[in-house]
């Protein structure tokens, strides 16, 4: 008897544990698609602080929109809601710099684990959780590389806490974002410059240098064969055709 009442809740488990993990890699976007963003201020800085004490909806107006226009070109527009939520007081685990395997699936553990903690039922259940990082940042430094998992649809962005950045900021929520619903990189990641063709906006433009626009997957748009200059807003990148079918937005 006992063995038996064993055996279901394992099987009940495991069923669970299939469904969910394959809900996470086959987003279903016939469904409306809820996005919710918790500030951060990852230095303690004042300034930081201030910026947070001022930020609101306005900052994020122009995603949904983006994404249904670019959906649009491959299906039916999808349908997408982003929501500020609540000011986390502590920050998900630092992601190791260049970790091994092993660090990164012990990092990627204990981020699951931070938002599951982090969690409350007044959140209620979004589609993805974006942990928005804002900081001051050093002159001429990059910030800290940002990171979306698919499984349990959690990313980490880092941005600076200035208005002057909050075009490019947008760039790095969107990027990070498909991240979660799998897209990947379009850029080679030892040099940072845009993969030909995936990585360009217009492969088959006729010269192909320079292009107009960035791939949104890879955030650079093309001048040469070895250099490219980092879009600096929405509306110089769009959403190519091996991201879209990576989405799921169109069958492969
Ligand atoms: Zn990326």
């Amino acid at each position: 008897m006992w063995k038996k009442i064993r055996m279901s809740i394992l099987l009940i488990i495991l069923v669970w544990a299939a469904v969910t993990t394959w809900q996470d890699y086959h987003p279903n976007w016939q469904r409306p698609i809820f996005v919710l963003l918790h500030p951060i201020n990852a230095d303690g800085d004042a300034k930081t602080a201030a910026y947070l004490q001022q930020l609101s909806m306005q900052e994020y107006l122009e995603l949904a929109p983006y994404l249904q226009a670019m959906s649009k070109r491959y299906r039916a527009p999808i349908q997408v809601y982003f929501q500020l939520g609540r000011e986390l007081q502590q920050a998900p685990p630092v992601l190791p710099q260049q970790g091994a395997w092993l660090s990164y699936m012990l990092w990627s553990l204990k981020f699951r684990f931070y938002a599951w903690r982090q969690h409350q039922s007044s959140d209620g259940s979004p589609s993805v959780t974006l942990y928005l990082n804002y900081q001051q940042g050093h002159a001429g430094q990059p910030l800290p590389h940002s990171t979306a998992l698919q499984k349990g649809r959690i990313g980490v962005v880092h941005l600076f806490a200035t208005t002057r950045q909050r075009e490019q900021n947008q760039i790095m929520i969107l990027h990070e974002l498909l991240h979660a619903f799998g897209a990947s990189d379009k850029y080679d990641l030892l040099t940072g410059e845009p993969i030909y063709p995936h990585g360009y906006a217009a492969p088959e433009q006729r010269p192909l240098y320079p292009q107009q626009k960035a791939e949104l997957m890879a955030v650079r748009i093309p001048a040469s064969t070895h250099s490219s200059k980092m879009a600096q807003n929405l509306k110089s990148t769009v959403i190519q055709m091996r991201t879209a079918q990576e989405l799921g937005w169109i069958a492969d």
